[in-house]
């Protein structure tokens, strides 16, 4: 077999890719008629392709490079590390020196009293730890009915069977029997889709009191829990009105019910704060990060959990529940070196008043494009709603998407990547954008607007 570089020609790679590699998310068969675009190095917030080309990276990878490519001294302490102690399990009263730190730092960083840290590789696995402790906590509490989640069509959770069933994409669903029992869903505070002649801050308390309903139609005693995304990522960057977290949190003081708030997008500074639940004033008793975490420079993932479900837990005996690489010592070790980086070097104050502030006003001009129902951005998460009738909010006619696929063709056809979600285009760069590449970005989205409106004029 020829040794597979990033020297070979890129129909090659591309053959040998659709051959062999699965992509997640992705038509196989069409993959293979098109082949997959080769990245082979980044450094920044701009990625090179095996044709040479220069991208500049408004997704951040899959939302989750925070702190931009080509950080040597993450590459250094990996190094270190793998020599030092390359694995050792967390289970049976056995720990390292890289998750003790790790975990004293989630909890120096994260609100109130989270103050406990429960590893996994990821957002997925973390929301499946989260379905087990809620439900344990209860059963512990001596409340064993209290079982079921709710949760928001239109989220995002993840990919396992736990984590999509908590997400509510409906697409995800009608793969592989879903949701799992116990997991039901409300609506999402969409207002620019769902708000018809609604106010924002109207349809934001509508939606946030279908909660309420739901509590009651259930029965206070069989819900263990209500996770969400302070601002939902995968389901289009939907911004809730202001009106919506101040009563979702009312209705969870008022009620025994866990909150969860899924930060896996929101943390580590997206939205202009280390967490989303402090720009959004949210008090949850566990949050779920990932992404951001490290960077996406090695798989981690964990349940940030507050002392009063931790501690019940910890006096009711095992919880029987583990991944073989739950605080993994090199994902926990750059994962420490990430968020040094991304404290030492400010980066949430760029969010939040250096550059953020400039692609606030630039992103909201795009509004004025002639294909653009509604610009929206908090932090660095930003939204385009693109509409064939701006007053009326309309949708494109069926299939939904088209427009969207269109578009991120124009984008990845201008180097610029950003993604479609229907007909939304959405952005989470990287923290480190500056204003000159503020400046790129818009540059490349207005020319592939106009590509598109004239490809379906
Ligand atoms: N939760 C949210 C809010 C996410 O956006 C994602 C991934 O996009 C996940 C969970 C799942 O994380 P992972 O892909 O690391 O399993």
């Amino acid at each position: 077999m020829n040794m597979i570089t990033n020297h070979l020609p890129t129909a090659e790679l591309q053959a040998l890719d659709s051959a062999h590699h699965m992509h997640p998310f992705t038509a196989g068969a069409e993959l293979a008629r098109k082949g997959a675009r080769i990245i082979t190095r980044a450094k920044g917030v701009t990625l090179t392709d095996s044709d040479g080309n220069q991208i500049l990276d408004a997704m951040a990878g899959l939302w989750c490079v925070n702190i931009g490519y080509g950080w040597d001294s993450i590459a250094e302490v990996a190094a270190r590390q793998m020599r030092e102690l390359p694995y050792y399990n967390t289970f049976f009263q056995t720990s390292h020196v890289p998750v003790i730190a790790l975990s004293q730092k989630l909890a120096e960083l994260a609100p109130g009293d989270l103050n406990h840290v429960f590893y996994a590789s990821g957002g997925s696995d973390a929301n499946d730890t989260n379905v087990r402790l809620v439900r344990h906590y209860w059963a512990a509490k001596g409340k064993p009915t209290k079982k079921t989640i709710i949760s928001r069509m239109n989220a995002y959770h993840g990919s396992t069977m736990a984590g999509a069933s908590l997400g509510g994409m409906t697409g995800m669903h009608a793969q592989g029997g879903l949701p799992i029992p116990d997991i039901v869903h409300i609506g999402q505070p969409d207002w620019y889709s769902e708000g018809g002649e609604m106010s924002p801050e109207e349809f934001g308390l509508m939606r946030a009191r279908e909660l309420e309903a739901k509590i009651a139609e259930l029965g206070e005693d069989n819900v263990a829990a209500f996770i969400a995304e302070p601002i939902q990522g995968a389901g289009g960057v939907i911004i809730p009105p202001e009106s919506y977290w101040p009563e979702i949190q009312k209705i969870c003081d008022a009620h025994e019910i866990l909150l969860i708030a899924d930060e896996v997008i929101c943390g580590f500074g997206r939205t202009g704060k280390m967490f989303g639940s402090l720009t959004y004033d949210i008090r949850p008793h566990i949050m779920t990060v990932a992404k951001g975490l490290s960077s996406g420079y090695a798989p981690i993932g964990a349940s940030i959990v507050c002392d009063e479900v931790a501690n019940t837990v910890g006096e009711a005996g095992d919880f029987n529940h583990g991944y073989t690489y739950s605080g993994h010592p090199v994902s926990c070790a750059v994962a420490l070196e990430n968020l040094r980086i991304l404290e030492e070097k400010k980066m949430v104050e760029n969010v939040a008043s250096v550059t953020g502030p400039y692609l606030k006003e630039r992103w909201e001009q795009l509004a004025d494009h002639p294909l653009v129902g509604e610009a929206k951005i908090k932090g660095f998460m930003a939204s385009l709603a693109m509409t064939p009738n701006k007053a009326a909010r309309a949708p494109f006619e069926a299939p939904k998407g088209t427009v969207g696929l269109i578009a991120r063709g124009h984008c990845f056809g201008g180097n610029l990547i950003m993604r479609h979600v229907g007909d939304r285009m959405i952005i989470a760069p990287p923290l480190i954008l500056s204003r000159s590449d503020v400046d790129v970005l818009i540059e490349r989205a207005v020319k592939a607007l106009d590509l598109t409106l004239a490809e379906i004029k």
